[in-house]
């Protein structure tokens, strides 16, 4: 078994895919809902995995099951190798060396990562962490729970009616007493795109850590951790094609050497005494237990097909999907759309008249698309908006134009039957 020693950025293929083609990668797209054909527009809650995803998982369990790190015998190097292999690929995938890639069981454990640590070690009483009115709970809950128990402060950046962040008085944000700005690389309801380059950098010169969440950028537009310059950077593996219970936090190698370890125990130690015990470098000190070896060999596997296709061809196919969408929704009567900002990812979100959202989504069920209704995890967002609830579509490349017609005339019944 051969450990690939440097994986090099990945080129775009030069031409965009057959996108009929790459949806029949995808088996759970074929799936009948009621006697109609599935129209999955859910995907910001989760993606499907296409079969590579699924032959690496099933590969792994039937060729080199075994647990990793600790073993002499051939089984334990070969799965040993896979799991630290995968780290490379991410590593490359993002821009980031792979001392820098700590793997989690998604986005929030490892915004949790991030709190308890960068917290136990930077925070003291009257420090100030900024987080955003449009973060997902994942992104607001640990920092709250953060500043209550250090006596900090949380400041929230706040959304115009357009739905993007109002960064005009942005340095009133950046104090001497800041010392984290966490905020959504891409708004889960919104699909607003924010402009996390220009954000970072400020917070940068005024030597401010940053962490970006960006488990609604990573599946959607290409990501390089060099550019965007932020300290931390969160992501889910299942909202990328990859399995559940797999994500990333990359930690910049400024920094990760500075943090005490999260969880403790097997795996993550140098050395062990009944009194004390000192601990392995990084990213293994962060990942103490058995880790989801069978995740992190998908996410490789989810990784590979995202470049095999080209994360631009992805891009760029999401956006035509959005604007068709966007047209056609237009025809709904009723229909009103929150978040409608100029850079945006693939991602509606509606109210339609005075229809409870939750009855649109069980409607639009009944003809086979599957769209979220709920707050999705953005109380506070929706709080600012002044509604409760709202019915989200979500789309990724393997979705059809056909696939929003159906959304379009399910809405468009739904109005009929609830007038
Ligand atoms: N952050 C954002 C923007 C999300 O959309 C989500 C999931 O919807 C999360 C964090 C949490 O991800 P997970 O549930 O995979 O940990």
């Amino acid at each position: 078994m051969i450990v690939k020693t440097e994986i090099p950025r990945q080129p775009e293929p030069i031409h965009a895919p057959d996108w009929s083609a790459v949806r029949r990668d995808f088996p759970a797209l074929a799936v009948e809902v009621y006697g109609k054909p599935l129209a999955y527009l859910d995907n910001a809650a989760t993606a499907h995995k296409p079969q590579s995803v699924i032959d690496a998982i099933v590969r792994h369990y039937t060729e080199s099951n075994a647990n990793i790190h600790r073993g002499s015998h051939y089984l334990s190097q070969k799965a040993t190798d896979e799991y630290e292999n995968a780290r490379k690929t991410v590593a490359q995938f993002i821009g980031a060396s792979d001392r820098e890639i700590i793997f989690t069981r998604g986005a929030t454990e490892s915004v949790n990562l991030a709190a308890a640590t960068f917290g136990r070690r930077f925070l003291d009483t009257g420090d100030e962490i900024v987080v955003s009115e449009m973060e997902h709970h994942s992104n607001i809950v640990p920092w709250q729970m953060l500043c209550k128990e250090k006596g900090a402060k949380l400041r929230i950046i706040p959304v115009s009616d357009s739905g993007e962040l109002i960064t005009d008085n942005l340095e009133a944000f950046l104090g001497n007493r800041t010392k984290l700005v966490a905020l959504t690389h891409v708004s889960n309801s919104l699909g607003t795109i924010n402009p996390v380059r220009e954000i970072v950098a400020a917070a940068r010169e005024r030597g401010i850590a940053t962490l970006l969440d960006g488990a609604q950028a990573v599946p959607h537009l290409p990501v390089n951790i060099r550019e965007l310059g932020c300290d931390f950077y969160a992501f889910s593996g299942h909202k990328l094609y990859a399995p559940s219970g797999i994500g990333v936090l990359f930690v910049s190698k400024r920094l990760i050497d500075e943090l005490p370890p999260y969880q403790t125990g097997g795996g993550m130690i140098r050395r062990v005494t009944l009194e004390r015990s000192t601990f392995d470098d990084a990213p293994g000190r962060f990942e103490a237990g058995t880790p989801n070896i069978e995740g992190a060999i998908g996410l490789a596997a989810a990784i590979e097909y995202v470049q095999f296709i080209g994360i631009s061809h992805i891009a760029a196919r999401e956006q035509e999907l959005l604007g068709y969408a966007n047209k056609k929704l237009a025809d709904v009567p009723g229909l009103k759309i929150y978040g409608e900002a100029t850079e945006k990812a693939s991602v509606i979100s509606f109210t339609l008249g005075d229809i409870h959202p939750h009855d649109v989504g069980s409607f639009l069920d009944r003809e086979g698309v599957a769209a979220r209704a709920g707050h999705h995890c953005n109380q506070p967002l929706w709080s600012r908006f002044g509604v409760p609830a709202t019915t989200r579509a979500s789309m990724a490349f393997y979705n059809t134009e056909s696939e929003i017609d159906a959304l379009v005339e399910g809405l468009q019944a739904a109005v009929s039957f609830f007038s």
